[in-house]
């Protein structure tokens, strides 16, 4: 293969039609950000926003605000704006409360959908807070049911047969990046008879989804990383048109009332997407979090993933091309289109290795016991941003700079 050199990410620069995006974003001057998977960045119009609210509506309308500047029904207003970007219709998204929170309120509902049956399907190796979740409801409902963990898609398919209540699993994989088949394994959860959950956390706003095109029935994730909505910005939920107001979520605060403000003593559930909802919420990062979310509603979705397998395969082959005598190994699909937007490597020294990368200006991440995380935001990461994060790696790998103490103590974290 031919060699790959600084000019030629240059070049793939300048035909980038994405390329308008970044400069709506504040961004370091000197470092790369590769954390876009974990933390995206601060769309540059969000202090005028979080000003706008505290400022203007809170500081000036007060209590107002519900009505003249619609904090009532915000959670769906970017919920619409939300939904074309994972293939839902208006009126099926809200953002609210946070992902693990939400994802208690989907598998809550769906198990009432399929009460006779006592298993849910879920991925061992996902993400610990979806499974902790899910976990701490099980015991909730006295071990009725049970959790049944499969791996990958080989193994997640042949855990589902007619005895599964629930399917519950994240597209793309936090660690290693790998995309699962939505719409095969929806279609066997269904056939099987049982109902399909989706976490998006790593894959809303890193590629084009089609929930309704795939028949999903429910789907979760966060706004904070690929839709870039702050940090712990509230979450999205996903209820299907053809559930609402007959899968009842368990946390039935007022907002999710059919009447929040007839202040009736007995609950009578809204029969449309405000049953999602629970209370009220935290009005400065819901608001903040429409600027984000908006700009990836304006990016071409197909766009954003191509762009962002491109960006993988070019640093899967310059750590070929510069790393290969540092023993680093590929751990994401290899295949772009089998993964999300980030590529992770392992390294026995990942620690160190990272914490010498951030120093010289590479912002990745760790996650143990030695993996490399390289988030690759198609919104704002440039091509050159990829050749000059391995040019410093393969530094810190030649001069053994992660070698020094300083790199070698634990952070909180990682
Ligand atoms: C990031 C992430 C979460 C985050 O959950 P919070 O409730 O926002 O802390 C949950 N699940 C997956 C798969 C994630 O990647």
């Amino acid at each position: 293969m031919k060699k790959i050199s600084r000019s030629d990410c240059e070049q793939l620069d300048q035909q980038d039609s994405l390329a308008c995006f970044r400069d709506e974003f504040s961004l370091p001057d000197h470092d790369i950000y590769m954390s876009g998977n974990s933390l995206g960045a601060m769309p540059k119009k969000a202090l005028a926003k979080a000003q706008e609210v505290i400022t203007d509506h809170w500081g000036k309308s007060l209590i107002k605000s519900w009505n003249v500047h619609n904090w009532f029904t915000l959670s769906q207003t970017i919920g619409d704006i939300l939904a074309p970007t994972i293939g839902a219709d208006a009126g099926e998204v809200v953002v609210t409360d946070a992902t693990g929170i939400n994802l208690f309120k989907v598998v809550s509902a769906a198990l009432t959908l399929n009460p006779d049956r006592k298993k849910i399907v879920m991925e061992g190796s996902n993400f610990p807070t979806d499974n902790y979740t899910v976990q701490g409801l099980v015991k909730l409902l006295g071990n009725s049911v049970e959790i049944v963990f499969a791996e990958e898609e080989e193994g997640i398919l042949a855990a589902i047969d007619d005895s599964v209540a629930v399917v519950c699993l994240t597209q793309v994989h936090y660690k290693s990046g790998r995309l699962l088949d939505m719409k095969k394994i929806t279609e066997k959860t269904q056939a099987c008879g049982a109902i399909s959950i989706w976490d998006l956390c790593h894959s809303g706003g890193a590629l084009p989804i089609d929930l309704n095109a795939c028949n999903v029935d429910f789907a979760i994730g966060c706004t904070y990383k690929y839709y870039n909505g702050g940090p712990g910005s509230p979450a999205f939920v996903f209820c299907a048109k053809r559930h609402q107001g007959k899968a009842l979520q368990p946390l039935t605060g007022w907002y999710s009332h059919a009447e929040p403000f007839a202040f009736e003593r007995d609950y009578r559930p809204a029969d449309n997407i405000n049953q999602m909802l629970s209370g009220t919420q935290g009005i400065i990062s819901l608001a903040v979090s429409e600027i984000g979310i908006d700009m990836i509603a304006r990016a071409d979705m197909q766009k954003l993933q191509e762009k962002s397998q491109q960006m993988g395969d070019l640093l899967i082959q310059l750590i070929e091309q510069e790393c290969a005598q540092y023993d680093f190994n590929i751990i994401s699909p290899k295949d772009a289109d089998r993964r999300g937007s980030h590529i992770a490597i392992s390294h026995k020294e990942g620690y160190a290795i990272l914490q010498a990368l951030i120093s010289a200006g590479v912002m990745g991440d760790f996650r143990a016991p030695d993996t490399l995380r390289f988030g690759l935001a198609a919104l704002y990461l440039r091509y050159i941003d990829v050749w000059d994060a391995v040019a410093r790696l393969k530094n810190i790998m030649e001069n053994e700079t992660y070698k020094q103490e300083e790199f070698n103590r634990k952070l909180a974290v990682t």
